[in-house]
């Protein structure tokens, strides 16, 4: 294919923006775009936004604020800002950034070559942040646009039911759409022709998969994956614990290929703050699940997202958390202190967190955590693991250089998510191997292969 220019996307943000950049690389592509990794090679850059925390969103507008002076030297260049920033500002978005070309909503990408033609006839400061209820359906189905071809996204359904008061998605990705299941059985086959071995399915509630459309269930989802041949490894994010069924945790214990490792985030671990969240669940709820999902699977990796510092903690709410962590042991966690965004209810609240303390809070529940994760980690130590081999390390463990004579350190993954660096000088990325665990560090383990074997 004959292409017209270069594109450059830059993605801020969670696993789903990562999606949705390859969807817009896709499109990209089919207009005559070839991808490219040098920005200043570019004919049209595009940021894919996220919106989550104001650090974000700063991010998202300084990037694009750089290319005033850069257009002035390259009249034809397009600059496009697209996703959830784009989607909660709309033509604001052109107060902060003058020289922005198109305003790309969450649910607008089907549409992203028409405003690009607009541009190139002329027409000045395009927008779109009109709803959809179509998701990707009629959008190209995605295959591999670069050499990361062992692990995937595939996203199942885009937006949010469930309003939690600190949260923007519902605002800016719109309400819970489901995939259908054909549509998303095609792509994962596309990427297992591609070579793709683990496929992660993407939704901000991916357990409630098709319960408003009357769809097969997640659980029935996640056995049809598990039956197509090529996939070795599925991983799901994120899950509700409101919605944690007995099914699925069924589906975890039986189906061989889906991972033994489940991420659910709790938030808090205080019944007071989980309600002005809006969370649906009492810690209680929450605890009676990790429990029976432990008694089904007992050697489960299990990981949580924690906001501290949301408005109204008292310190008895913290300790709660705290407390929390000590009683379930998770594998790792993702914390992070409480920032208001401006068109979530939360930001209304009074009470709001002293920063001081949230970050001391935060500190505190880091160090507590810290010891948790090196205790699973040395857990690990004697154990011969499979591990999906990611590619080379980019840093050196120190100490190790006598057992690296020769070879190179490898980087793979265990089933359970944790990150495993190994010596080797002949296995092939994408194969799973069985590693003995030798040593164990507070993000990653130590091992030597037993010898190489594909799955
Ligand atoms: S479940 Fe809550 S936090 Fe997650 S995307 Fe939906 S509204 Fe946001």
């Amino acid at each position: 294919m004959k292409y017209r220019g270069y594109a450059y996307i830059y993605t801020i943000g969670c696993q789903m923006n990562v999606y949705d950049s390859e969807k817009l690389a896709i499109i990209l592509n089919s207009y005559g775009y070839e991808t490219t990794d040098d920005m200043d090679k570019a004919d049209i850059v595009v940021c894919n936004t996220c919106s989550i925390r104001h650090k974000a969103e700063e991010k998202a507008f300084s990037f694009l604020g750089r290319f005033a002076r850069i257009k002035k030297n390259k009249p034809h260049l397009i600059t496009v800002m697209a996703g959830c920033v784009a989607q909660q500002e709309g033509e604001k978005a052109f107060v902060r950034v003058p020289h922005l070309d198109i305003v790309l909503g969450t649910q607008a990408f089907s549409r992203f070559g028409k405003l690009i033609d607009a541009v190139k006839s002329g027409k000045q400061k395009v927008v779109d942040i009109n709803d959809s209820s179509m998701i990707y359906e009629a959008m190209p189905a995605t295959s591999c646009t670069d050499e990361n071809k062992i692990s995937k996204f595939v996203t199942i359904m885009q937006g949010c039911d469930n309003y939690c008061t600190y949260c923007v998605v519902p605002h800016v990705r719109g309400r819970e759409r489901s995939r259908t299941e054909t549509n998303i059985v095609e792509e994962i086959n596309l990427l297992v022709k591609a070579g793709v071995k683990e496929i992660t399915l993407l939704g901000q509630n991916v357990n409630s998969y098709g319960q408003k459309e009357g769809l097969i269930s997640f659980p029935q989802l996640l056995a049809k994956v598990n039956d197509i041949n090529g996939v070795h490894r599925i991983r799901f994010a994120t899950s509700h614990p409101k919605d944690l069924s007995d099914d699925l945790i069924y589906a975890i214990r039986d189906l061989d290929k889906v991972c033994n490792h489940l991420h659910l985030p709790i938030q808090s671990g205080s019944n007071k703050i989980l309600k002005k969240m809006n969370r649906g669940y009492t810690r209680e709820k929450y605890i009676d699940r990790i429990f029976n999902l432990k008694k089904e699977c007992p050697d489960i990796a299990l990981s949580t997202d924690i906001i501290v510092g949301f408005p109204f903690e008292s310190r008895e709410d913290f300790n709660d958390t705290m407390n929390l962590l000590r009683e379930i042991e998770f594998d790792s966690i993702f914390a992070f202190a409480y920032s208001d965004r401006s068109s979530a209810p939360a930001a209304k609240f009074s009470n709001q967190i002293d920063e001081g303390k949230k970050k001391e809070r935060l500190n505190r529940l880091l160090e507590l955590q810290e010891y948790y994760t090196e205790k699973k980690n040395k857990k690990q130590i004697g154990k011969i693991l499979d591990v999906l081999v990611e590619g080379k390390s980019g840093k050196k463990r120190d100490g190790f250089d006598h057992a690296l004579k020769n070879m190179e350190q490898m980087v793979g993954r265990t089933e359970s998510n944790k990150i495993v660096h190994f010596p080797s000088k002949d296995v092939i990325i994408g194969d799973i191997i069985k590693i003995r665990i030798e040593n164990a560090y507070p993000h990653s383990l130590w091992g030597h292969p037993l010898g190489a074997q594909n799955k």
